[in-house]
């Protein structure tokens, strides 16, 4: 079944004032429950817009976006974020485990249930032991893990993932598409992740899609079928 649904998506910035600019031209794609896609293209090709408009952070100028079939109109509550910003995306003042725990609290689930589906998922990503302790004290790679955790809390059925590994060393980059990876195989997760490293596309996804045209302008989408497990 279809998870996700992009119809000759097209979103234009300050449409129809004098600066208006054309980020996606027509897009169209579509992912399967399960699958791991990943979304490369150059600097300026649009994906950080796609991804904003998938999430409902941006409105579409035209086109459809479906989510399990049905057209998107607000943020999916079963969509998980995970953005290369992660240092920003993580409240200071609130330790790791509080952090992983915000969107279980914003869904109103009990607290001593919260503490125990943040205890695992913490521990799943390999953090168990900075439950008690701040963002601020952790490296970056163990800072991204925090907010995979956070994005994994709810069990999203898609997570959307925006350059998740660019502000990271290389090692911690590798662990971190390693643990994606699992994750991905325990959970059996729909992930869309956004890169501009095509190698990082080949060694994650099943299918990629690529956006190309000059920088502003989208002209086409090929998807590369890996035939891998
Ligand atoms: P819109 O309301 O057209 O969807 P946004 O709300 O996403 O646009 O952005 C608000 C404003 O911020 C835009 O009108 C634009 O002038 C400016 N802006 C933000 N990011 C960029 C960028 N990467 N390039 C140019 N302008 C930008
Ligand atoms: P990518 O993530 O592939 O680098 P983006 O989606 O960030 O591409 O940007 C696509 C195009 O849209 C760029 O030309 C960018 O300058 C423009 N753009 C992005 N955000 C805004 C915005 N808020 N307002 C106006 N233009 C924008």
């Amino acid at each position: 079944s279809e998870v996700l649904t992009v119809e000759h998506l097209r979103k234009i910035y300050n449409e129809g004032k004098p600066q208006a600019k054309t980020a996606i031209d027509d897009v169209s794609f579509t992912v399967s429950k399960g699958e791991f896609v990943c979304i490369v293209g150059p600097s300026g090709a649009g994906k950080t817009t796609l991804l904003r408009c998938i999430s409902g952070l941006a409105k579409a100028s035209s086109g459809t976006l479906a989510f399990e079939g049905t057209p998107l109109t607000a943020v999916p509550d079963q969509l998980g974020l995970v953005f290369q910003d992660y240092g920003r995306s993580l409240y200071p003042w609130f330790t790791n485990a509080k952090n992983v725990g915000l969107p279980l609290a914003a869904r109103g689930m009990p607290k001593a249930q919260r503490a125990e589906r943040v205890s695992e998922v913490l521990a799943k990503v390999g953090l168990g032991h900075v439950e008690k302790q701040y963002p601020w004290e952790l490296s970056g790679g163990m800072q991204q893990r925090v907010a995979i955790a956070r994005a994994l809390s709810y069990k999203p059925d898609l997570l959307l993932m925006d350059e998740p590994f660019a502000s990271v060393d290389a090692q911690t980059r590798f662990d971190l598409e390693d643990l994606i990876l699992t994750v991905r195989r325990e959970l059996g997760i729909t992930v869309v992740l956004v890169t501009h490293d095509i190698d990082e596309a080949i060694y994650l996804s099943d299918r990629i899609v690529v956006l190309s045209g000059s920088p502003s302008r989208v002209r086409e989408v090929v998807d590369v079928p890996l035939g891998r497990e």
